[in-house]
């Protein structure tokens, strides 16, 4: 948007100090029409160019300052008494929602740090099985209510490094961490119910992304038995959903899951972790009886889970 001046001339120029914070207090905008992204101009009230206080200057398009200045033939043009009315009530408007932003970027910053004590709670107590249950519903509910990109982003992040730290011991952390990011998905039952645009295909794989790094840990380090059948169970739902969106993205990663974690139930040549090995060994061969049912496609995927059976 381009501003410029009423032409006048033996003007004192307007400072550009002055001119910003009246541009500011009117957010750019004509106070009269209110029509944002038009051009606007400094106008001087009273129509002396030298009285540059910000009480005498409206910020009005070219198409209103016609009305203000310009001979209107028998319609009445905008007196001085009403331009300032304009000028009160709109910068008076202008403030009101600025007013309202800063509460709702403060509320944020409050909430923020409640969630990140709510994660600070459950990885110290991380045995505490009934507290961390409570305590993921309630950033579970958050997320329901509250659920702006700022907060969800700040939930994945601590799931995601839940999710790791969960991985490297024998917890009830593990597995309540699986279901809490199949939870934040599985509203996803289908692109006839509930669409999938971008950002939620991005929040998908963020949460496989987070729950293939509880899987890899877990099958490496902490060998917790019910943590691995919540995994294997809900990397079997994910992949649905990336069968009932044809997200190719979505069932890549999940297969991508199963070769991780059976790779890391190794240790060396020897098997080091039974149970993991037999579970994941069992689920993903039923990935690949979902992905052999579908009516078209999903070759190369069958094959690379085929490929994962066969080094074993
Ligand atoms: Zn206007």
């Amino acid at each position: 948007m381009k501003t410029r001046e009423s032409s006048n001339s033996r003007r004192i120029p307007l400072p550009k100090k002055i001119e910003n914070e009246v541009l500011f207090l009117n957010l750019h905008t004509c106070c009269i029409c209110r029509e944002r992204n038009k051009d606007v101009q400094i106008h001087h009230i009273d129509g002396n160019s030298s009285s540059n206080t910000i009480s005498n200057l409206a910020v009005i398009c070219l198409d209103c300052h016609s009305r203000v200045t310009g001979k209107r033939g028998l319609g009445r043009s905008y007196g001085p008494g009403e331009v300032r009315k304009y000028k009160a009530s709109w910068e008076k408007q202008v403030l009101a929602t600025r007013r309202t932003n800063r509460s709702i970027v403060r509320y944020q910053k409050e909430l923020i740090s409640q969630i990140d004590l709510m994660f600070c709670e459950i990885l110290a107590s991380p045995r505490n099985g009934k507290r961390i249950k409570e305590l993921l519903e309630i950033i579970y509910q958050l997320h329901l209510w509250r659920g702006s990109p700022t907060i969800n982003n700040k939930i994945l992040e601590g799931l995601d490094h839940l999710a790791l730290m969960s991985g490297l011991f024998v917890s009830p952390l593990a597995g309540m961490v699986a279901e809490k990011l199949y939870q934040l998905c599985w509203h996803f039952i289908g692109p006839h119910e509930v669409g999938m645009d971008t950002k939620d295909l991005k929040m998908v794989l963020r949460c496989l992304d987070a729950l293939g790094t509880l899987a890899r840990f877990n099958c490496m380090i902490g060998h917790g038995h019910k943590a691995t059948d919540e995994i294997a169970a809900h990397v079997e739902n994910f992949l649905k959903i990336g069968l009932w969106y044809s997200k190719l993205s979505i069932v890549n990663a999940a297969i991508h899951i199963y070769g991780q974690s059976l790779k890391e139930c190794y240790e060396g040549k020897k098997i080091d972790f039974a149970y993991g090995h037999r579970k994941f060994s069992l689920s993903s061969r039923r990935a690949f009886r979902l992905l052999s049912k579908e009516k078209s496609g999903w070759q190369a995927q069958r094959r690379r889970l085929q490929l994962q059976f066969s080094k074993d």
